[in-house]
């Protein structure tokens, strides 16, 4: 038997015979944690008006002015709920009946029997004290929730990363990185703002934006989820105009059907990164493509030249006496006519057309779906635009040799390159300035 839970709880005893509510009324009084005892209905019924706080009622049903069982019925005109354990030393069926209409709770047979009270105190208890037990680990389970709601916000405000909550529609929270970025005070003044946050990421190469959906299911969070994590990138204009670039990270919570979604800035990595590519594939003189490049290039070129079996031809060029050059005038101005003749062949040639600095003054311009007449017209091309050349920090005209090559079976890069080589061999010795072609 769990005494236990009567310890904190407040009894009204009603007992009319003195000796029955001194004994008893005292004994309860030991196990429980408050007792108001009333020696008849009347004053039971009064001392429970003015203590609503009262958890059990053990009333006598035989007692003068007002008897335990009508105290009880306008007991529960005020609560229905309040336990109540009836002694009694009849058990006359009319008075059961009426103890199970007031909705008795446990009964007590007199002589009272203190074990039996106690139990049926217990049993009347019990219900109630589960209940309120139940309610408090609820109450303290949703304490813990608003806690760990608490909790979460924080870290997601101490993030440095953007992060937001949202269904399948609609954002539903963010923290603080958020609000600063898109200059905002709360969520809703976000909203009203910009309906859909897809409408702030921008255009771009390599940049995830809504148009890059195609169909009718614009579901920009499942289409980034099964995107990989390089492609996860989106560009987004801060307060001040400056474009930022995000990865995207997106948890998905599959049963509660909302996402946690996380921007992570890596402008500055991604700007170092275009940096560090750039300077692999560049020369950074005249910034055109390098060897390296050329590699990688070539490899593509030469493998769709095979499947569309294209012509792939490939111009090799020299400045004429470059050495001259630089000794009459300086390495700066030579270098200064490098940058010239850089522009004097892009100028010159298709849009996919590459131009590779090959080493200090020789140059490799690869023309795809081009023969070797197509390719030896546009060394010519370029050998006239060179010999034109004026600028008024070039003090000397400065001209250069052109092998001309076209790719044929069997060739490969050594080769090819080899066959540019001997022609612009045979344009150096045949006196410079000229195109020389050999398929
Ligand atoms: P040729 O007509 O036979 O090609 O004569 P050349 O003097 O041009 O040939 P050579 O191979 O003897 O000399 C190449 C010169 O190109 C040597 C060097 O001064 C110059 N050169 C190579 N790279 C650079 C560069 O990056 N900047 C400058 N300014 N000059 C360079
Ligand atoms: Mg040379
Ligand atoms: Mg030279």
């Amino acid at each position: 038997m769990n005494k236990e839970i009567l310890k904190n709880i407040k009894v009204l005893y009603v007992e009319d015979e003195n000796d029955v509510r001194e004994f008893t009324g005292k004994t309860i009084k030991a196990i429980v944690k408050d007792i108001i005892i009333a020696k008849d209905g009347k004053e039971g019924l009064d001392e429970y008006l003015n203590n609503p706080d009262i958890d059990l009622i053990v009333t006598d049903i035989n007692m003068p002015k007002m008897g335990g069982l009508e105290m009880c019925e306008e007991i529960r005109k005020s609560n229905k709920e309040v336990p109540i354990v009836i002694t009694s030393a009849h058990n006359d069926p009319n008075f059961l009946k009426q103890a199970i209409d007031v909705g008795v709770s446990a009964y007590a047979m007199k002589p009272i029997d203190l074990y039996q009270l106690i139990e049926s105190m217990i049993k009347a208890v019990e219900p109630i004290f589960l209940r309120n037990q139940l309610e408090k680990v609820n109450l303290s389970l949703e304490e813990r929730v608003e806690e760990g709601i608490k909790k979460i916000k924080s870290i997601l405000d101490a993030q440095d990363n953007i992060v937001f909550v949202s269904d399948i529609k609609t954002i539903t929270n963010v923290n603080k990185k958020f609000l600063e970025f898109f200059d905002v005070n709360s969520l809703e003044e976000f909203l009203t703002k910009t309906p859909c946050i897809t409408a702030c990421f921008k255009e771009d190469k390599g940049c995830f934006n809504l148009k890059n959906i195609v169909g009718d299911e614009k579901n920009w969070i499942k289409y980034l989820i099964n995107l990989s994590e390089v492609d996860r990138i989106v560009k987004i204009a801060n307060k001040n105009g400056e474009d930022r670039v995000f990865t995207v990270n997106i948890d998905d919570y599959k049963q509660n059907d909302f996402y946690v979604i996380s921007l992570t800035d890596i402008t500055e990595l991604k700007e170092k990164s275009n940096l560090l590519e750039y300077q692999a594939n560049h020369d950074l003189l005249t910034g055109l493509f390098n060897r390296q490049k050329f590699h990688e290039i070539f490899g593509k070129e030469i493998r769709r030249d095979k499947r569309y079996e294209n012509e792939l031809s490939l111009i090799l060029f020299d400045i004429d006496h470059f050495k001259i050059f630089n000794d009459k005038y300086g390495h700066n101005l030579g270098d200064e006519v490098l940058k010239f003749l850089a522009q004097i062949v892009s100028k010159n040639v298709r849009e996919h057309d590459t131009i590779v600095r090959w080493g200090g003054e020789e140059f490799i311009v690869l023309l795809p779906e081009t023969n070797i007449e197509g390719a030896t017209k546009v060394a010519e091309k370029i050998r006239v635009a060179l010999e034109n050349f004026e600028d008024k920090t070039i003090p000397e005209k400065v001209t250069a040799s052109f092998g001309v090559t076209t790719l044929t079976e069997g060739d490969d890069e050594n080769s090819f390159i080899q066959k540019a080589d001997k022609a612009l061999y045979e344009a150096k010795t045949q006196g410079r300035n000229r195109v020389i072609s050999k398929s």
